[in-house]
């Protein structure tokens, strides 16, 4: 299918070129306060002439309970276009609005897994307001039933065309610029050691990690406009990678430490990150999961480190370690707030993440190393 992904500076202009011809009215779907603080509500306005029907997306990590009053807008009143505008949590909504209703089954199916979506999709524009999730660019949606977190997964998911306009990340506070940019060079580097990676998929990755480790911390600390286009473009390259590639145990282990205790996503998923960098370079023939061999799977760990700017995938762990250190992030459990480790070592085994991750993993060595980060 062919999908127009537009990325540059002040491009959210280009807005009525990814609308479709016919369109008459359509749904955009926003958060609660950055439609307006990111400045795309007026530039939205006054760039389009069709009819929009606003719905607020449930933030942060959208459920189905929350998303239900929007599906049911869109089955009544049939939108031409759904525009997403807004963080990762606006956009999997948005994603879940274009497909969810034109399906057959109930929504639970095709969270679950139980059926994968088939049929059209409203057209879906996408246009992130945050620099992290990549999901402007991916075929799934994070959606949450209840505390558990399911994932809208096929080709009807994609955003039919995406705007990639790193001016609207200006207003974005700073802890956020932490916790997503962090999400964006996270995602790169597990899209690098995934079972699933291709060398496709590992050169946007490698181009997604340098940018972000060059300009992460700026971006944080004392952003700038070409700070802002690095982590924006990051972020878009890494959602290009995972969507080959998917993500492996740090997004396995992140899901409950984001259920059970609160974490901000990108928080949750870089806090494991050190500790998998460490264990997953140790691969054997006799836990590698990857049917390419440890050898090949060492190569990328050296790789990996160089483009960390270290020799080795210790002082690589390190310097992760460093630099969440120096954006305000934790790098412990017990500074992100998680009171109980046996309740991640029980739900942190998403068996599709974790056969996606270089090296095979069991509870014991999952419960030793999230001691380590205690
Ligand atoms: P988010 O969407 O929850 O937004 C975080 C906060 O930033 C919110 O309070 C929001 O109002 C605010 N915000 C957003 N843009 C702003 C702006 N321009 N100015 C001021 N404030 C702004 O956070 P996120 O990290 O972007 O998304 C996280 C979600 O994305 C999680 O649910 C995660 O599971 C999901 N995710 C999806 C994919 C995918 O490919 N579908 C990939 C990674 C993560």
């Amino acid at each position: 299918m062919y999908r127009n992904e537009i990325v540059g500076e002040r491009t959210l202009e280009r807005l009525p070129e990814l609308i479709p011809n016919d369109a008459e009215d359509g749904m955009v779907v926003v958060g609660t306060t950055s439609y307006e603080a990111s400045g795309a509500a007026e530039r939205i306005q006054n760039a389009i002439n069709i009819q929009l029907k606003q719905f607020v997306a449930p933030s942060p990590n959208p459920s189905l309970e929350g998303i239900y009053p929007g599906l049911n807008i869109v089955k009544k009143e049939r939108p031409d276009v759904v525009i997403g505008v807004g963080g990762g949590s606006v956009l999997d909504t948005a994603k879940a609005l274009s497909v969810l209703p034109n399906q057959s089954g109930s929504p639970k199916e095709y969270l679950s897994g139980d059926k994968s979506p088939k049929c059209a999709s409203t057209p879906l524009i996408a246009i992130p307001t945050t620099a992290g999730t990549g999901s402007e660019t991916t075929h799934f949606a994070t959606i949450y039933v209840g505390n558990t977190k399911f994932s809208l997964a096929g080709t009807p998911v994609y955003p039919t065309g995406s705007i990639v306009d790193h001016t609207l990340i200006k207003s974005v506070p700073k802890s956020v610029r932490a916790t997503t940019g962090i999400d964006a060079l996270s995602q790169a580097i597990e899209s690098y050691w995934s079972v699933k990676s291709t060398p496709a998929s590992r050169a946007t990755a490698a181009r997604a990690i340098k940018l972000a480790w060059e300009y992460l911390e700026q971006e944080v600390t004392d952003p700038t406009d070409e700070s802002r286009q690095a982590l924006a473009t990051a972020a878009y390259l890494a959602g290009r990678s995972i969507d080959i590639s998917k993500t492996t145990a740090c997004h396995s282990v992140s899901y409950p430490l984001t259920a059970k205790f609160d974490v901000v996503h990108g928080a949750a998923v870089a806090l494991t990150v050190p500790a998998f960098l460490l264990f997953n370079s140790n691969v054997s023939v006799n836990d590698c999961n990857d049917p390419r061999g440890p050898s090949f799977v060492s190569k990328r760990f050296t790789e990996l480190s160089n483009l960390l700017g270290t020799d080795s995938p210790k002082h690589a762990a390190e310097q992760f370690t460093d630099i969440l250190s120096r954006i305000g992030l934790p790098t412990t459990l017990t500074d992100a707030g998680v009171s109980d480790i046996e309740i991640i070592v029980k739900e942190g085994f998403t068996p599709e993440r974790m056969e996606n991750n270089p090296r095979k993993i069991n509870e014991d060595q999952l419960r030793e190393l999230l001691y380590s980060l205690n």
